[in-house]
C-alpha cells in the first residue's frame, strides 16, 4: 500500500459503496475499500473477474506487458515525459503525472498479484518510450488472472453476478446508488452506496468487431452521462489490426511491423508504426477491400501456436486482417484521486479518462487499473470520513431509456460503428446521432439483451457527440443542422 494511505476507522458506522464491474479497476478498488472496513458491492454482468478486458489479455495476447519505469538510468520524471509527448497536452492535468511516480509500484503488485513471470531478463523498448522499460510477462496459472483478488473479496463483498447497471440514483448534486438488471430475477433493482465506483472498462465493443468482451461497451459513458458527469474526450479509442479469425488475435506489433500486408492486389510499403498501419487498414475496409498478413517462414514463430499449426484456409501463406477497437483513452473525466465531477460518484481504469491524451503508449491499462482502483478507493474513504459527501436531497431514478426493436438497432450500430471504428468522416458521424436520436423507446420489452442495446445507443450517441464537438472545435466542417 502506498505512503499516503489514509488512517480510517469504520467499525463504528460502516459505510456502502456499490462498485460496478469486476475487471483489475474494480477489483482492486473493491478490495482496497474492504480492507478499510467499508461494506461493498459488486455489480458484475457476467462472472466476477471473467468478464472483463483484463481476463481478455491472457486469452488474446501473447504475453502481458507492463511499461513502468524499472531500469538504472529511468525515473519517473522520464517516464512523464514520454506520457506527455504521447499525450500531445490532451490528457488532464496531473494525471500523467501521478500515474507515472505511482507506476512502478503497482506493476511489483501486479506481478504478485497475478502471478506473473517474466518472459526476458530485461526491459524492452516499446514505441513512444525514450527508454527500455516493458516488461513482458506470462501468468504462471492456467485460469483466472484476478484469482487471487476474487480470492480475497470473495466472501466479505456482497456479489452479484449476472447484474447488469442501466442507472444511477441521484439526488441533486450527487450519487446515491445504481440501478441494475438481474439476469437470473429478470427484475431491475437498487443498490444503495454512499459513493459509486465506475469501473466498467471501456468502449471497445461498441463498435462490433473489438478485442474485448462485449460487456464492454462503454455502461461508464452512458451512466456518467445520465449523471452529467463530465467527460474527458471519450471519442479517442485505439484501434488495432487483428486477425479477422474469430478469436480476433493480436498478432504483435513486431509481426505486424515485419510482415507483407496485402490490401487487396496491392502490397503496402513498410510503415513505421501501428497507428499509420491502422489508418491505411480501416480506409482500405471502408472501401470493401480485403487486406491479409504475410510472414516470411522464418517470422512465423511470432503467431501462436494454433495458428501456426492449424493455419485457417487463406491464399497461400497469407492471414486475414480487420480492425478492432481495443481501448478507450479518453472516458469519464476524473481528478487525480478518481473522483468525477459529481460527488460520490468515482471512476478508475479504463472507465476513466485523461491520463493518456491524444494516444496511449503500450503497456499501461492493467497499471492505469492498479493506481486508479487504489486511488479510488483512498479518496471515497477521506471523502466520507470528512463529511465531504453533502446530505442528499430528494432521490430520483435515472435509469437509461429502452430502444424498441433491439436486434435491429443493434444491426444498425454493428453496420455504422464497424466503418466508424478509426476514421469518423462528420457527415457520417452526423447521420449515426440524427438516426440514434430518433430511434424510438419502449417501456416494454425489457431483457438483457435490450439492456445491453439501450447501454450501446446511450455510449455510442455520447461518444458520437463528443466527436462532431471535436470537429467544431477544430473549425473543421460539421453538417450545419448539428453546428453548436
Ligand atoms: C487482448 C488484450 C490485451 C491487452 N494487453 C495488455 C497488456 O499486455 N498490458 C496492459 O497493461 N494492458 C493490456 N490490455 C488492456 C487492459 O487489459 C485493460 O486496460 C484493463 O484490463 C482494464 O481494466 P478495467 O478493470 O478498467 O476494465 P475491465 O477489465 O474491462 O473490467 C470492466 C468490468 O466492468 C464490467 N461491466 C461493463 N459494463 C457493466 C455494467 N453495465 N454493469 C456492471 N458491470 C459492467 C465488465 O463486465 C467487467 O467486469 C489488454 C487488453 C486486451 C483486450
Amino acid at each position: 500500500m502506498s505512503g499516503c494511505e489514509v488512517p480510517i476507522s469504520v467499525e463504528r458506522q460502516k459505510r456502502h459503496v456499490v462498485v460496478v464491474g469486476s475487471g483489475l479497476a474494480g477489483l482492486t478498488c473493491a478490495h482496497s475499500l474492504l480492507e478499510k472496513g467499508l461494506d461493498v458491492t459488486i455489480l458484475t454482468p457476467g462472472y466476477v473477474g471473467r468478464d472483463g478486458a483484463t481476463q481478455r489479455v491472457r486469452a488474446l495476447a501473447p504475453w502481458i506487458l507492463l511499461n513502468a519505469p524499472c531500469q538504472r538510468g529511468d525515473s519517473p520524471d522520464r517516464f512523464f515525459e514520454d506520457l506527455q509527448r504521447a499525450g500531445q497536452g490532451m490528457g488532464r492535468p496531473g494525471l500523467a503525472e501521478v500515474f507515472a511516480a505511482e507506476a512502478p509500484r503497482a506493476a511489483k503488485e501486479l506481478v504478485e498479484l497475478l502471478d506473473l513471470q517474466p518472459l526476458d531478463e530485461g526491459a524492452v523498448l516499446l514505441p513512444g518510450n525514450s527508454h527500455p522499460r516493458g516488461r513482458r510477462f506470462l501468468p504462471r496459472g492456467r485460469g483466472l488472472l484476478l484469482q487471487r483478488l476474487v480470492g480475497a473479496v470473495h466472501s466479505t463483498a456482497r456479489v452479484y453476478e449476472r447484474a447488469l447497471a442501466v442507472g444511477l440514483e441521484l439526488s441533486p448534486g450527487r450519487v446515491l446508488g445504481v440501478w441494475a438488471w438481474h439476469r437470473p430475477q429478470g427484475q431491475l433493482r437498487l443498490h444503495r452506496g454512499e459513493a459509486v465506483v465506475l469501473a466498467c472498462g471501456g468502449v471497445g465493443a461498441l463498435f462490433g468487431p473489438s478485442t474485448v468482451p462485449r460487456w464492454c461497451r462503454g455502461s461508464g459513458l452512458a451512466l456518467a452521462f445520465l449523471a452529467r458527469a463530465l467527460l474527458h474526450n471519450p471519442h479517442i479509442t485505439q484501434a488495432l489490426p487483428v486477425l479477422a479469425i474469430p478469436p480476433v488475435y493480436f498478432p504483435t506489433t513486431a509481426a505486424l511491423l515485419k510482415s507483407r500486408i496485402w490490401l487487396g492486389e496491392s502490397l503496402l510499403p513498410q510503415l513505421p508504426d501501428l497507428e499509420t498501419l491502422s489508418t491505411q487498414l480501416a480506409q482500405a475496409l471502408r472501401h470493401g477491400k480485403k487486406a491479409w498478413l504475410e510472414l516470411d517462414a522464418s517470422d512465423q514463430s511470432l503467431l501462436p501456436r494454433w495458428i501456426r499449426e492449424t493455419p485457417p484456409r487463406t491464399d497461400g501463406h497469407r492471414l486475414p486482417l480487420t480492425l478492432a477497437v481495443h481501448h478507450g483513452v479518453g472516458g469519464v473525466a476524473i481528478d487525480t484521486w478518481g473522483r468525477t465531477s459529481v460527488p460520490g460518484l468515482y471512476g478508475c481504469g479504463e472507465t476513466a479518462g485523461g491520463v493518456q491524451g491524444a494516444r496511449r503508449l503500450m503497456g499501461t491499462g492493467l497499471l492505469e487499473a492498479r493506481v486508479f482502483g487504489l486511488r479510488a478507493a483512498q479518496a471515497i474513504c477521506k471523502d466520507l470520513q470528512k463529511g465531504n459527501l453533502s446530505p442528499a436531497g430528494e432521490p430520483c431514478s435515472h435509469i437509461l431509456p429502452l430502444p424498441a426493436f433491439p436486434s435491429h438497432l443493434e444491426a444498425f450500430l454493428d453496420r455504422s460503428l464497424a466503418a466508424l471504428a478509426v476514421v469518423r468522416p462528420p457527415e457520417e458521424v452526423a447521420q449515426c446521432l440524427e438516426e440514434l436520436d430518433a430511434w424510438p423507446t419502449t417501456p416494454q420489452g425489457a431483457n438483457a439483451k435490450a439492456w445491453l442495446t439501450a447501454i450501446r445507443r446511450a455510449a455510442a450517441h455520447t461518444l458520437l457527440s463528443a466527436e462532431l464537438s471535436a470537429f467544431a472545435r477544430k473549425g473543421e466542417e460539421v453538417p450545419r443542422e448539428l453546428a453548436g
